[in-house]
């Protein structure tokens, strides 16, 4: 491994459609018994994080054997909606041919930092035919930790213990469509590529930090140029 890339999923590979909420909107309910009073914004959000920050906002009490629940039951009801995700949503441009581009370059080696849980990740990354150069064995997920620079620190330590060396910050290259994403990056003093292809503009995006913003996914080799390995 000389390189490692860390991909958000939603808005930045993919768009789930709205499937993603829905999903996790009738999780809640089967959980928690009644909707939720109020939701933070998804985008660049870790799954533990949105369930913890509901939960609070309902006056309820947040303790891990609730939060485990929900989690399997997360897992669940994203199985269940399988076939809709992949009706309903779409691989962003430019996505489908980065992946592959990145799978040709020898020592690069892919997997996720998501505010999904591993499940709806592998779930999602199946759908649009994502998941084959991906390694999910080594990702950060929204399950583990409420705050994302915390996924891209396991992430890296998991790929560096995984393959037995241990990466110069600039090799570590996260890639996001929010703030979020940036400041994941930025945390752990690796890279940040943004792509403005979700809730975040260009303008916002280099104010967040991010070392290289793109309009989209669909310059391939802009990415490339971006990740060093062109
Ligand atoms: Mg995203």
């Amino acid at each position: 491994m000389e390189h490692l890339v860390l991909w958000d999923i939603d808005r930045t590979l993919i768009n789930a459609g709205g499937g993603g909420k829905a999903i996790f909107l009738s999780a809640y309910r089967e959980v928690v018994g009644a909707e939720p009073p109020s939701l933070p914004d998804f985008g660049g959000r870790t799954d533990h994080y949105i369930f913890t920050t509901a939960l609070t906002g309902h006056g309820r009490g947040v303790d891990d054997r609730l939060t485990a629940l929900f989690l399997d039951t997360l897992a669940a009801h994203t199985e269940a909606a399988r076939e809709q995700i992949r009706a309903n949503g779409v691989a962003l441009a430019g996505a489908a041919a980065a992946v592959a581009a990145l799978a040709e370059v020898p020592g690069v080696v892919q997997t996720v930092v998501t505010g999904n849980i591993r499940d709806a990740a592998r779930i999602k990354l199946a759908a649009f035919d994502l998941l084959g150069p991906m390694d999910l064995d080594i990702g950060g997920y929204g399950g583990e930790h409420p705050v994302r620079s915390v996924l891209v620190r396991l992430a890296r330590d998991r790929a560096e213990r995984k393959h037995g060396v241990a990466l110069p910050d600039h090799r570590v290259v996260v890639i996001g469509d929010t703030e979020h994403d940036v400041e994941g990056a930025l945390h752990n003093g690796v890279t940040a590529i943004a792509v403005a292809t979700g809730g975040a503009t260009v303008a916002q995006l280099h104010a967040a930090g991010a070392h290289t913003v793109l309009e989209s996914l669909a310059d391939t080799a802009a990415l490339l140029r971006a990740i060093g390995v062109a």
